[in-house]
């Protein structure tokens, strides 16, 4: 069976004290929490800083982003040794804000997916449609190239600690949550691609969570969705007060 993993992906928000001053107050309400997996992603900056001060506790920490080569003249980037260096655990890869601002590529993905597994960070590969390309019919067809590219070439095994994060680009930052019955139906089909890019038991097994404007009112409706193994959250996972509301869907 799959943990849930609930993720908050902070974004260029908050500087070093800042971001442990939040991390330490998550912790301290996190120490009850049992059976979920709880990552918060700070940026490059602080990522040492908050893997120093998440140390014993249950809270685990990932990456933004990673550039793909090993080391070199590669001016303003961060390899994916330097951040498992950090303390890092997770790297998130591909989010839609890096595909449109930064003209990130499945291509791009692929390879940066590829630098993660290598050093053993695991790898959360967001994917999901635009408004326009929802408009038009193309949500499908959208998702399928963006799975099957970013994954395209890697064993079962390397991709076992896989977390594939649906954020429908409409959604994010907009206040505006995809309807239970959206969300149902690309998580089925998101399963079924793995299935069939893979296997049964590797799409068993793998999580998919969404993301896209999850706060406390409305992360229990989501996670009540069949195929949805959890969330990925910008705006509500910046205060630890409230992010903890969403950890703690459940109760
Ligand atoms: P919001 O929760 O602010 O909509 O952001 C979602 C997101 O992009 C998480 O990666």
């Amino acid at each position: 069976s799959r943990t849930p993993f609930i993720a908050g992906n902070w974004k260029m928000y908050k500087t070093g004290p800042e971001a442990v001053e939040t991390a330490r107050i998550l912790t301290q309400l996190c120490s009850n929490v049992q059976e979920i997996d709880v990552m918060i992603a700070p940026t490059f900056l602080s990522l040492p800083l908050v893997a120093a001060s998440l140390e014993g506790s249950k809270v685990k920490i990932g990456a933004q982003n990673l550039y793909f080569e090993k080391q070199g003249a590669f001016t303003g980037e961060v390899s994916a040794d330097m951040i498992k260096a950090a303390g890092a655990e997770y790297v998130i890869i591909g989010h839609s804000e890096r595909r449109q601002y930064f003209g990130e590529t499945n291509a791009l993905v692929c390879k940066k997916i590829k630098a993660a597994i290598e050093v053993g960070l695991k790898p959360i590969l967001c994917i999901g449609e635009s408004e326009n390309q929802r408009n038009k019919e193309k949500t499908f067809l959208t998702l399928d190239k963006q799975v099957s590219d970013g994954l395209k070439g890697f064993g079962l095994d390397e991709l076992k600690d896989l977390v594939v994060a649906y954020e429908p680009v409409w959604a994010i930052g907009t206040g505006k949550t995809a309807t239970v019955d959206q969300v149902k139906k690309v998580h089925q089909y998101l399963r079924s691609l793995l299935e069939k890019l893979f296997s049964k038991d590797f799409a068993d097994q793998t999580r998919i969570v969404y993301g896209g404007s999850v706060k406390p009112e409305n992360v229990k409706e989501l996670m009540g969705i069949e195929d949805v193994d959890g969330a990925l959250v910008g705006g509500a996972s910046l205060d630890a007060n409230i992010f903890i509301n969403i950890i703690n869907y459940d109760i």
